[in-house]
């Protein structure tokens, strides 16, 4: 259970970490968070954060987008968070939540000159999509949002009504998850996972220009395909018609991982089970942030043990 979130520029009790019901952002989505996980290593007992940094870089270039106005640097975010993840003292994988809120009322739709806060907290976490089997995935009939509307590359609040909705209609429809498609037609990504298929053993996936996040995940992979696994790469637009010919496709994430998928539009994909290379990048992907690749250290954040905790 979580005890302690960062609120109002302090650790507090997760019960006294609440915002006023005339709170700006759960009327308006004018806020933008970040999704991070800590992984627990078993042998080691230790827990690593994974790219702390990197995903506080994005999270403040989000807010940037916002006009939100306060001061932290990533590497204060970054520290903030490990002091946080050692008071909750987790001995199993985390999920860690970074917001940001304008704390003004709702007589404003406008985002400058705003109240703005960042809040902090994390809870234990188990698999948000499969990463054993290969899911069934539609086509959603939804479209992305586009840059021109709620930017997909931040991470906004509002934005993810747009992923809820694609969501729940391809669950509701029997599917696992649905790919969403841009305004034009190509393919942006999942409802919150970026998307990658494998074609001509080519590692694919479509560039951020094509309205999908700023993903960790996807350039974490896209590096360990290149770098480890020599499978070459391409950022480029994928027309939905071609999504029938990939040989293995995969979502990936900090949530989803790395979520083979099995079927899209009920059509197989591969043999319609874990394509062989989904598989290597999936197990390189979990040594990696189970602190297994010594050579990508630099990556984790070893969170210490509190005396006390
Ligand atoms: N796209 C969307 C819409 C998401 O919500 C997420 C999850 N944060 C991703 C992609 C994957 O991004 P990351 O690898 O940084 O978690």
């Amino acid at each position: 259970m979580t005890t302690v979130a960062y609120f109002e520029e302090k650790f507090v009790p997760i019960a006294e970490a609440n915002v006023s019901i005339t709170c700006n952002t759960l009327h308006y989505g004018t806020g933008c968070f970040g999704g991070l996980r800590g992984y627990w290593n078993d042998d080691e007992e230790v827990l690593y954060a994974f790219r702390l940094v990197d995903h506080y870089t994005r999270f403040l270039h989000s807010a940037r987008l916002l006009m939100c106005q306060f001061d932290y640097t990533a590497q204060q975010l970054a520290d903030l968070t490990v002091e946080l993840l050692s008071r909750e003292g987790w001995r199993q994988n985390c999920y860690i939540r970074p917001i940001a809120y304008k704390n003004d009322g709702i007589y404003r739709v406008w985002l400058h000159d705003s109240d703005d806060k960042v809040a902090i907290f994390s809870q234990p976490v188990g698999e948000y999509l499969d990463a054993e089997k290969a899911g069934k995935v539609c086509v959603s009939a939804w479209r992305r949002v586009d840059d021109t509307a709620i930017p997909a590359r931040g991470k906004l609040n509002g934005a993810y009504v747009n992923s809820a909705l694609i969501k729940s209609d391809a669950v509701l429809a029997g599917f696992d998850e649905a790919i969403g498609l841009n305004q034009d037609g190509h393919v942006s990504e999942g409802s919150a996972a970026n998307f990658m298929m494998i074609r001509d053993g080519v590692l694919i996936t479509p560039p951020i220009t094509n309205n999908v996040l700023e993903g960790i995940t996807r350039r974490t992979l896209l590096q360990l395909a290149e770098d480890e696994l020599g499978l070459p790469t391409q950022e480029r637009p994928i027309d939905r018609s071609e999504l029938y010919m990939a040989e293995e496709a995969f979502f990936c994430g900090t949530g989803a991982q790395v979520a083979p998928i099995g079927s899209i539009d009920h059509r197989d994909i591969g043999t319609g089970k874990v394509g062989e290379l989904t598989r290597q990048i999936r197990d390189l992907y979990f040594r990696v942030v189970t602190g297994r690749e010594k050579k990508y250290m630099d990556w984790l954040t070893p969170i210490p043990v509190l005396e006390n905790a």
